[in-house]
């Protein structure tokens, strides 16, 4: 097992990008509009050109007075990423984009169409304080935390690839997981700014169902309380990867203060008051976490705390640079998900999209970009 990393929970203070209209809520809005001069009914014009218009480009909103335009959108739309670069894979059907924010940081999200959805995985932090050993993003460490603004911001970039045809046939973009790299649930009060201004309907934002938005988590108990408590229709997903603490202490070290019953516990609440299934995330490791035995207890688990408001999502390990573990042989995961099923519980296995550009789950660690 690779060398233990500290768990950081709190990123360090530094490189505060600007603020940005995707940052504050209707009021604040209102009121930065009015600190530039304006009337306030301009946050609604910005607004609308950019969660409705998905743009940022004083060129396109002739609406505004052409005196002083471009000042007045840069201070409330500031630029706060720069694409570096984007590559494709899966017969153009997955794109991953390197983004440099404001102070050189380099974050990464990916695109996805599918025959019925265009799906984009988002990061929430540049790197991740979790330190799970399997992920390339947890052995990076936490850089910082993304404001809401960069997180939006990638919604936004990607809904224009997908509304401009960047992976096939021009599509509207209609899912978002919070997949990418980070620990959502580590950068609370931003990521829920970010979800709202995704669901909010337009022009206050994307006006994506809150239904096809998911939070993925370690399983921080209090932040999944709290979401609880936002009574909010996102859906939210348990990275578990095994059912047992002495192996999920070592998997996953944030286990060492919030146990398996009780992250379970917490997701059966959240549940219970969304209606929502909860989905668990389950990375298949060879000869790690992959045995039968695992399959019966994680399956009577789940049945015993959520029963039929879980679906388990098996991820065969994706490789990252300097791990010696791989995934599952086929065989052992077919009897894995048998075993899953058998205890009633649904139990799904994920493509592995986009592994030929380090692009897929727990690969996300801006390799081989220069720095800033
Ligand atoms: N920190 C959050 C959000 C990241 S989601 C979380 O962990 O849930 C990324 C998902 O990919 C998580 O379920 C994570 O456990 C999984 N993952 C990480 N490394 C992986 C790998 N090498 N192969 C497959 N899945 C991996």
């Amino acid at each position: 097992m690779p060398a233990s990393l500290p768990l950081v929970f709190t990123a360090p203070r530094r490189g505060r990008p600007p603020t940005h209209l995707a940052d504050l809520d209707s009021e604040e809005r209102r009121a930065a509009v009015r600190a530039t001069g304006q009337p306030e009914f301009r946050a609604k014009q910005l607004a609308q050109h950019y969660f409705a218009g998905l743009t940022r480009d004083p060129a396109d909103m002739t609406d505004l007075p052409a005196a002083g335009r471009t000042a007045f959108v840069d201070a409330l739309l500031p630029e706060l990423l720069t694409e570096v670069r984007s590559l494709a894979c899966d017969d153009g059907s997955t794109r991953k984009t390197l983004w440099r924010a404001h102070d050189g940081t380099l974050i990464e999200s990916v695109l996805m169409r599918y025959p019925d959805r265009i799906t984009l995985c988002v990061s929430s932090q540049a790197g991740c304080g979790m330190a799970c050993p399997f992920c390339a993003t947890g052995q990076g460490g936490l850089q910082r935390n993304l404001s809401a603004g960069e997180i939006v911001e990638q919604v936004r970039l990607a809904a224009r690839m997908a509304r401009g045809g960047a992976l096939g046939p021009p599509g509207r973009l209609s899912n978002v997981v919070f997949m990418g790299m980070g620990e959502p649930l580590a950068n609370y009060n931003r990521v829920l700014s970010a979800v709202r201004a995704i669901i909010a309907a337009p022009p206050a934002g994307f006006g994506i169902s809150a239904r096809s938005v998911t939070v993925s988590t370690v399983g921080l108990v209090p932040a999944i309380r709290r979401l609880t408590a936002e009574k909010l229709q996102v859906r939210l997903a348990v990275s578990l990867h095994t059912p047992d603490d002495e192996l999920r202490d070592t998997l996953v070290p944030v286990n060492e203060r919030w146990k398996v019953a009780e992250v379970l516990a917490a997701a059966r609440e959240y549940a219970d008051t969304t209606g929502r299934r909860v989905s668990i995330e389950y990375a298949l490791i060879r000869d790690i976490n992959d045995q039968p035995w695992r399959a019966d207890l994680l399956g009577s688990l789940l049945r015993e705390h959520l029963g039929p408001l879980v679906h388990v999502n098996l991820i065969p390990l994706n490789p990252t640079p300097g791990s010696k573990w791989d995934a599952s042989p086929r065989p052992v995961q077919d009897e894995f998900v048998r075993r899953v099923r058998a205890q009633g519980v649904a139990c799904t296995v994920r493509d592995t999209r986009g592994q030929e550009i380090a692009a897929a789950c727990g690969q996300l660690a801006t390799e081989g970009a220069a720095p800033a």
